[in-house]
């Protein structure tokens, strides 16, 4: 029968103990990791949060020892029983576990309670486990048990709680925002909570607290933050999560260079007390426009080289018509040079070409540099000895080296380039995996033509503020003009982002006429914020990391999943809970909903 606490106290964590505490009685409490009888001697790997400490469980007398009622107990140990044991801390016996913060020492047991026992779990709960991820997720309350996992939360919650301490020291504020709020269609999908009182009618779960924090801004509250969880019905791809968390900020009375400032000295901290890493400040900054242009990219990855090079120049009179033919539409011709991969086989060059056809490309073009200085190309019959010199001049091309050339739009070229540069990069192994490079991606564009709705949308969200200098082309030229946005990007993923917002109402029209809003559909989705306005709005900027991404990142996890305590799968359901699931019909009554699933088209 499962025992109690009786007033026993815990001492220490297992790997609290140490040879420090050599000859003390300590009482330690947790999971039997195994238990292994050898005749009259137990030997059992107790496991908490903290690692692992072994206990000896020996028939006695003494305080080393442990009396013949409660050995028997110890017979009965198996794997995950919950159990308290008092006893003396000694040196190990036998040889010292070097894989061990406590190998140097062991525990003789002179009382022990079990105080539950455990079915066989489905699965070892043990590092880098071997099972199937669906079947973990299935009782992630035991995968959580995994020292792997564990370690990943312990990191979570010492990296918001020094994000915490930091923010409060700068000032900062933690706000809560509703998280029954109303939609607003612009951005992702929302998700939807009916209404009881108010039949027909829905709440919308946050995307981010966007609209709230500037509120709060309006109100006096100068620096917010908030640990948000926000919520985005979004179409499944791998390692998005419909739920995730942000570390959420708004200042007021402050531009740009406020915000990087800020969050420079945050990330600086918070790697360095987290996980050791220094990062020198001031970070690098990039326009987006020199991103795009350099590496195809606007969340480069800088731990390489091997950038960009427009050719357009170059080859615009040349008689490859795939090249020209791109200039002529507008477009472009880029290339890279994968340094000293000219011998690279046929078949890998044609599944890169594929792999560009993944990314919008009609096809690619590749050129290499052989050992006699000639050139095997897949287009150089369309161009003249010396063309071909003067492009692989200009791209640095040496012996050995293979260049690919993309032609098309630029967003295509950016596109298929951008990946082609990151995949090349991975084959060639020349990534600096321990490195941590920090990136402020700044000048986006304000705004981006939607060809499917014929009309602008906001790249960042219609609140953001357009440089000064480009507000002129606001009226004559909207694509061109540059936002206060910036990006905060950690060896190419984005970690965060935020913007300078508009506070001005006849700046903030504009943009809502440039999106296509009426009046009064502005009025009437963002009334409250817009009003807020009128009553004296001070000039306000912000940023929201992904907490989540930032984790993934510092642990080096390869999925979101290992850095959250209860992720949901590809399909957004939780495969522990069951959820989403089938409410009872009165709920739905009370809703006043009615499920109307159409039937599934034919294949
Ligand atoms: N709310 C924005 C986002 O979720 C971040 C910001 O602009 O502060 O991306």
């Amino acid at each position: 029968m499962a025992e109690s606490m009786q007033g026993l106290k815990r001492t220490h964590r297992c790997t609290e103990v140490s040879e420090a505490n050599v000859g003390q009685l300590v009482t330690v409490m947790g999971w039997v990791q195994k238990s292994r009888n050898k005749g009259g001697i137990i030997f059992t790997d107790l496991r908490d949060r903290s690692g692992l400490l072994q206990i000896i469980f020996e028939q006695g007398e003494g305080d080393e020892f442990i009396g013949a009622q409660e050995f028997e107990k110890a017979e009965k140990l198996r794997s995950e029983f919950v159990i308290a044991v008092v006893g003396k801390v000694v040196k190990r016996g036998g040889a010292a576990n070097e894989n061990l913060k406590t190998g140097t020492i062991e525990i003789r047991a002179n009382s022990l309670r079990i105080l539950s026992e455990a079915a066989t779990p489905p699965f070892p709960i043990e590092a880098d486990s071997k099972t199937k991820e669906e079947l973990r997720l299935k009782h992630r309350y035991l995968d959580l048990r995994r020292p792997d996992i564990q370690n990943n939360l312990i990191l979570r919650s010492k990296v918001v709680n020094g994000i915490r301490n930091f923010l409060a020291d700068e000032g900062f504020l933690e706000i809560e925002t509703p998280i029954l709020m109303k939609s607003t269609p612009e951005g992702a999908r929302d998700y939807l909570v009916p209404s009881r009182v108010h039949p027909g009618n829905f709440y919308a779960l946050p995307q981010s607290p966007q609209l709230f924090k500037q509120l709060l801004m309006c109100s006096g509250y100068d620096r917010y933050y908030q640990v948000a969880k926000c919520f985005r019905d979004e179409d499944l791809r791998a390692d998005r999560q419909p739920e995730f968390t942000q570390i959420d900020m708004e200042l007021s009375f402050v531009d740009v260079e406020d915000v990087l400032d800020v969050n420079e000295r945050l990330l600086q901290k918070v790697f360095k007390e987290s996980i050791g890493v220094d990062v020198a400040l001031p970070l690098p900054r990039i326009t987006w426009q020199d991103a795009m242009d350099r590496f195809g990219s606007d969340k480069p990855d800088m731990r390489f080289g091997m950038e960009l090079v427009n050719v357009s120049e170059l080859v615009k009179d040349c008689g490859f018509g795939v090249f020209t033919g791109a200039l002529a539409n507008g477009g472009s011709v880029r290339g890279l040079n994968a340094k000293g991969q000219a011998q690279m086989p046929r078949k890998k060059i044609d599944a890169l070409v594929e792999f560009a056809k993944g990314y919008g490309a009609k096809g690619l073009a590749y050129l290499s540099v052989q050992e006699d200085g000639t050139y095997k190309s897949s287009f150089s019959k369309f161009m003249s000895e010396e063309e071909l010199a003067a492009l692989v001049a200009a791209m640095d091309g040496e012996k050995g080296d293979l260049l690919f050339f993309a032609a098309d739009s630029n967003k295509v070229v950016w596109d298929v380039l951008g990946a082609l540069r990151l995949e090349l990069a991975k084959q060639m192994d020349i990534i600096p995996e321990d490195e941590f490079n920090f990136l402020w991606v700044t000048e986006f564009p304000l705004l981006e033509w939607d060809e499917e709705e014929k009309r602008f949308v906001a790249v960042h969200h219609p609140f953001t503020m357009p440089m000064d200098e480009d507000l002129p082309l606001l009226e004559t030229d909207p694509g061109k003009v540059r936002a206060k946005a910036y990006d905060i990007v950690l060896n190419g993923t984005e970690l965060g982002g935020g913007s300078v917002r508009i506070h001005q109402s006849d700046i903030q029209e504009k943009m809502f006429t440039m999106l296509g809003f009426t009046q009064e559909q502005a009025q009437s989705q963002f009334g409250f914020l817009l009003d807020a306005f009128k009553y004296g709005v001070p000039p306000h900027a912000g940023l929201a990391y992904g907490l989540d991404r930032m984790i993934m990142l510092m642990v080096k996890a390869e999925s979101i999943r290992d850095v959250m305590a209860f992720p949901k799968v590809k399909d957004a359901s939780c495969l522990m809970s069951e959820a989403p699931n089938v409410v009872d019909p009165k709920q739905l009554e009370e809703l006043c909903i009615s499920i109307n699933i159409p039937a599934k088209e034919e294949e």
